[in-house]
């Protein structure tokens, strides 16, 4: 019997048009990021927490969706990102 590793048996595979999208900000969003000092907040690909919601972490601002797209990175209001080479302005 061959061993083979458990990664040569994951294959991924993406529809065409698969890639990060900016996501849409409502107005609160808008008005809730305003708070905090992260570059972030300036950022296409910055997607804020629905404000006043109970599921995230408390801690949390949103989620950048391209750092470790196709996952999400959580942005942290204790963690100030001030500078990124991700960056895209909004
Ligand atoms: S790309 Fe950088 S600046 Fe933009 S949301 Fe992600 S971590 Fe923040």
């Amino acid at each position: 019997m061959e061993m083979s590793s458990h990664a040569e048996k994951v294959e991924f595979s993406f529809p065409e048009d698969a890639g990060p999208k900016p996501a849409v900000w409502t107005p609160e969003q808008e008005e809730f990021v305003k708070q905090f000092p992260h570059i972030c907040k300036d950022c296409k690909w910055m997607k804020p927490v629905i404000p006043n919601t109970k599921f995230p972490p408390a801690d949390l601002i949103g989620y950048c969706k391209i750092i470790h797209w196709p996952f999400y990175w959580c942005v942290s209001k204790y963690t100030i990102v001030k500078s990124c080479k991700w960056f895209e302005k909004r």
